[in-house]
């Protein structure tokens, strides 16, 4: 029944899945901007499984494999496609060991391939080939489902889709919304998820790209539309009407370099608060697969666990404020300090 072990967990309530891993090994130095490619895997593998206990620590229900980008285009742009093959095994094997050690679900994981063009069906042959050897390398490992993410391409979206159902394993697809709201090809998410939904897919939902707050009127009348678990992962930054992705984010305070994507975004960065208000509100709305994309670190995850009503073990660590010298209120707490306080 390993296979449907997702839609049993969905069943009894919502599932966490935490993603970023790009971006929060990228601060941590272990990874480069720009290309973007998971290196980190064969170089500093420690470093993956270390993310993967710090998320399931926080909270995380899901431990994906980090073979995001780790795909033939992306490994021939850095001059590395024969490290495709062990890169992808080795990432599976590294999150296998924390969702088994953790009792955790382990998800496999392919993404936009960059090559997809809709009028040109030798790349759709292409990017088969590409999501059929990473599938089948997390068949083999033991993968309870499989995620196809950050798809701007509906039609992309649907090959990924096509290539997850020929292994039974289901399906988590997610779209990126840019800047209008549609996919790459102009559909609205209602319509280009319906037709997932409509082609086998397990749940449909969207991820990255938008904070929040752009991404929440997105959900709701997806929600209403399909009949499967929708899925909300954005990216924990202060996106607005005006700037409703992470890419379009302009800083007023350092307009050069001209865009804070991907290395100077830290300023929009989400609070965990608000990661707690967005959970509420997309749980309420009826979203059932809720996480974070890039940017996400373990407290935003946490938060998110906890707005869920889950005490995840990392909570054995959220904030006391009722101790602290000069802010708490414990009763043997200094009065001069506390009386202090609005000096500090
Ligand atoms: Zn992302």
């Amino acid at each position: 029944m390993t296979e449907h072990r997702l839609l049993a967990r969905l069943a009894e309530g919502p599932v966490i899945c935490a993603e970023g891993y790009l971006f929060e090994l990228e601060r941590r130095g272990y990874l480069q901007a720009g290309a973007f490619v998971p290196e980190v895997v064969l170089d500093h593998p420690e470093r993956v499984t270390a993310l993967h206990e710090e998320f399931v620590h926080a909270g995380s229900d899901v431990v994906e494999a980090f073979t995001y980008y780790a795909h033939r285009e992306k490994l021939r742009i850095i001059g590395k496609d024969d490290l495709l093959e062990p890169l992808n095994r080795q990432a599976l094997a590294l999150a296998a060991e924390v969702a088994k050690s953790t009792g955790t679900m382990l998800a496999g994981n392919v993404c936009n391939t960059n090559v997809y063009d809709p009028a040109d069906p030798d790349t759709h042959a292409r990017v088969r080939d590409m999501f059929t050897e990473q599938v089948s390398w997390a068949v083999e490992a033991g993968a309870d489902f499989v995620i196809a993410e950050t798809l701007r391409y509906h039609g992309e979206a649907m090959i990924a889709l096509e290539v997850i159902r020929e292994t039974g394993l289901p399906s988590v697809v997610t779209l990126v919304a840019d800047r209008s709201g549609q996919s790459r090809e102009g559909l609205p998410m209602v319509q280009a998820c319906q037709r997932l939904v409509d082609a086998g897919a397990d749940v449909v939902g969207l991820n990255c790209n938008r904070g929040p707050w752009t991404m929440l009127p997105l959900l709701a009348p997806l929600v209403e539309a399909v009949d499967v678990p929708v899925a909300a992962l954005p990216v924990p930054y202060r996106t607005t009407a005006d700037q409703p992705t992470f890419q379009s984010l302009r800083d007023p305070a350092f307009p050069e370099p001209s865009i804070p994507f991907p290395v100077a975004l830290d300023p929009f960065t989400c609070t965990r608060h608000e990661i707690t208000e967005f959970t509420r509100q997309a749980a309420d709305m009826g979203v059932r697969y809720l996480g974070l994309c890039c940017g996400a670190a373990p407290h935003h995850l946490r938060a998110m666990a906890e707005a869920l009503g889950r005490t995840p073990p990392a909570s054995r660590y959220s904030a006391d404020m009722s101790k602290h010298a000069y802010l708490g209120t414990d009763a043997s707490l200094l009065a001069k300090n506390q009386q202090y306080a609005d000096q500090l």
